[in-house]
């Protein structure tokens, strides 16, 4: 796969009001829990994005950064290789113009890769209006196959299904994203419940790692633990698979039958991070997987804060959409958010042998 030309360098977080002191360990803004970041009227958006004799003008730092952007009670997710190459995590439900707002904002034209993990409206919900604006140029992963008979409805997945039209691929784990020539690459852990019988959409979702030398990140959708209520324990099966990591999407928003303590003892993150909305009639975040990644030790920053348990000082950080970035041959990484930056070492070994 080829480079980007790479157009610009400065470094550019999407984060409102960042600040440049670190490391911040000072109590977290526990009250900031409203969204500062006004939706971006879209119409008309596009005309930032033009491409210049085909190449797509892409801002790349030379460093990774994730964007865990704030879209409310959803997840959407922005991976941006140090080449520039772009990876669209789900897109969120309801605040499609935040994440096209952020496309223009970093530069970013087509998306090189998007990745579903499920079906659900606070996934899949914008990605017909975000690939209205955005072409994806090689693949859009998901899990395959159709809905499961709890989600939200056909409709949705119709228009998703019709979104990314004939870049539609089954993940799988024997054919991982390479970025920057296999510099970085996103394995597919796990899809449709890893073989555990799971029925229900959430437990359905696909388990992407991000490896990128010593760091990796799991972002595994609505991903549950528990066999309960419907629900099945994947958690378990899939910790192995995905071995120790640095950063982990927070399963389900926090709902309490995800994080299980197996998947958090074999994980180990060091830092989570919740994506949750103010808005949510689910009671997210819970007291009860809030209260298990305190117990591991992770560091939690919430994009909101949600409709469940209050946030603790000191514990969590309510900071809205953040930026992870690891620079080339880091040993660490920092998480950017409106509070200020984090710096992290990331584990001694790497979790993932690399092949190449
Ligand atoms: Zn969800």
């Amino acid at each position: 796969m080829k480079r980007r030309v790479l157009l610009a360098s400065s470094m550019l977080f999407v984060t409102v009001g960042l600040a440049c002191g670190f490391p911040d360990d000072r109590a977290p803004d526990t009250g900031a829990g409203v969204d500062s970041v006004p939706s971006a009227d879209v119409s008309g958006a596009d005309a930032a994005s033009a491409d210049v004799d085909g190449e797509v003008p892409l801002i790349a730092a030379g460093t990774l950064r994730v964007h865990f952007l704030d879209v409310g009670q959803g997840d959407g997710i922005l991976i941006v290789s140090p080449g520039g190459e772009t990876v669209l995590i789900d897109g969120g439900g309801s605040r499609c113009g935040l994440v096209v707002q952020t496309l223009d904002t970093l530069g970013v034209g087509d998306i090189d890769y998007a990745i579903a993990s499920h079906y659900h409206e606070d996934h899949i919900g914008c990605t017909p209006e975000i690939l209205a604006r955005r072409d994806v140029r090689y693949a859009a992963y998901d899990r395959g196959a159709s809905p499961s008979t709890d989600s939200t409805g056909s409709d949705t997945y119709n228009a998703y299904v019709a979104a990314v039209g004939s870049k539609r691929r089954k993940a799988s784990a024997e054919a991982p994203i390479l970025l920057d020539n296999g510099d970085v690459r996103i394995d597919f852990a796990a899809l449709n419940g890893n073989g555990t019988g799971a029925s229900d959409e959430n437990d359905l979702s696909v388990v992407a790692v991000l490896r990128y030398g010593r760091f990796d990140a799991v972002m595994g959708g609505d991903l549950g633990g528990y066999d309960a209520g419907g629900g099945t324990d994947v958690e378990t099966s899939v910790a192995p698979i995905v071995g120790r990591v640095e950063v982990y999407k927070v399963h389900h928003h926090g709902s309490e039958d995800g994080s299980n303590p197996a998947w958090l003892a074999i994980t180990q993150p060091q830092v989570g991070v919740v994506p949750v909305g103010t808005v949510n009639p689910y009671g997210h975040p819970s007291a009860a997987a809030m209260g298990r990644l305190h117990q591991a030790g992770v560091d939690l920053y919430w994009t909101q804060a949600g409709n469940g348990v209050a946030p603790v000082a000191g514990l969590d950080r309510v900071w809205g959409g953040v930026v992870v970035e690891v620079a080339p041959g880091s040993q660490g990484f920092t998480v950017t958010g409106k509070g200020g930056t984090v710096q992290y070492q990331s584990w001694p070994d790497a979790a993932f042998a690399d092949s190449m």
